[in-house]
């Protein structure tokens, strides 16, 4: 990981910072990445999106909960989510958190909230994604994931896998034996080099291996990343070894490289963007500032303008 993110990560653990990002943040510039902070707001952002031929996931904002009550109200929260893109005829599924839904609570209690999330996706003929997080919890999260998919199949849920991690090669390998959904990212948490790549060039290279990996498996594959240059490979190798297109979509996060996403649309690949929103966006917002440090410039010059 770079000097600068760790920085940006280890800032913005401290209390102060917190305290003031959190009054002042969306002013300052969360709300370049966040989509609001109630599900009204999100449709609405859903619909201009749709719009311009983008499909989205919604993430209800949050994450390491640690009591019943706020896990509950998470999981309730996420349902309403299915309800909203029913009512409105929004092109949307759904991405969570498990620590938002009591993963550090207790696991079978996570389990038992996502039973009633996938149960929803499958009734309303949609579909969940189990976002990772940091490396303690990627066994725990897999756990989960196997045990829904025994459940409800795997037509309606998929999971994320990180490329920064030395596990994912065989994460990837397993998952693929049952054509598991995945979507394929570089990683956003602070990893030690016991477990992650230490080196970008590794992850790079990494993402790249696994992505065509699980495509040369057959299986549905979401290529999660604004590198361009990895993303002008892929789009050479897929076309080049002739894989459907019914077989990958590519994702981005919102308010990330708006343009590329337009552009990719207008040569006719499927986009997805990552719309998350909510009130608990401090985490997720330093996150973003942690993997471009330009980011902070675009928040310190919202300082000075009215
Ligand atoms: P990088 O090498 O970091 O960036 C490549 C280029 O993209 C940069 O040079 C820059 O031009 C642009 N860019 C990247 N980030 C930003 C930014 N914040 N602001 C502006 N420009 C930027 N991580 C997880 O750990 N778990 C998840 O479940 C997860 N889900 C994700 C879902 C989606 C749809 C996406 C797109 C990312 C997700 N991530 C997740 C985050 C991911 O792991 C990376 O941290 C993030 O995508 C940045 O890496 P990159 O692949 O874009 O490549």
């Amino acid at each position: 990981m770079s000097l600068s993110r760790k920085a940006v990560l280890s800032v913005a653990g401290n209390r102060l910072v917190t305290a003031l990002v959190s009054k002042y943040g969306m002013k300052l510039g969360a709300s370049r990445f966040v989509a609001g902070e109630t599900l009204d707001e999100a449709i609405e952002a859903v619909k201009k999106l749709n719009a311009e031929g983008l499909l989205v996931t919604l993430d209800h904002l949050g994450e390491s909960v640690s009591n019943r009550e706020d896990a509950l109200a998470a999981t309730q929260a996420v349902i309403d989510i299915y309800d909203a893109i029913e009512k409105h005829g929004v092109r949307s599924n759904v991405s969570v958190k498990l620590t938002q839904l009591g993963l550090d609570i207790d696991p079978d209690f996570c389990l038992e909230n996502m039973d009633r999330i996938t149960s929803k996706a499958k009734e309303m003929n949609n579909f969940v994604r189990i976002d990772m997080e940091d490396s303690p919890r990627v066994q725990m999260t897999i756990d989960i994931f196997n045990t829904l998919v025994e459940r409800y199949g795997k037509e309606h849920i998929g999971l994320v896998i990180q490329s920064y991690l030395y596990r994912s090669h065989g994460d990837v390998a397993e998952l693929g034996k049952r054509k598991i959904n995945l979507r394929i990212v570089k990683g956003a948490y602070k990893e030690p080099p016991e477990v992650a790549f230490p080196d970008k060039k590794d992850v790079d290279e990494n993402y790249v291996k696994l992505v065509k990996m699980h495509l040369n498996n057959g299986s549905y594959t979401a290529i999660a990343t604004h590198d361009e240059q990895i993303i002008d490979h892929l789009k050479t190798w897929l076309k080049e070894n002739q894989i459907p297109n019914n077989l990958y979509e590519f994702q981005m996060l919102f308010g990330v490289r708006s343009g590329l996403q337009k552009k990719l649309v207008s040569e006719g690949y499927k986009v997805r963007v990552y719309t998350p929103y909510g009130k608990d966006w401090y985490s997720y917002f330093t996150r973003r500032i942690a993997e471009r440090p330009a980011n902070a410039l675009f928040v310190i010059k919202n300082l000075f303008q009215k």
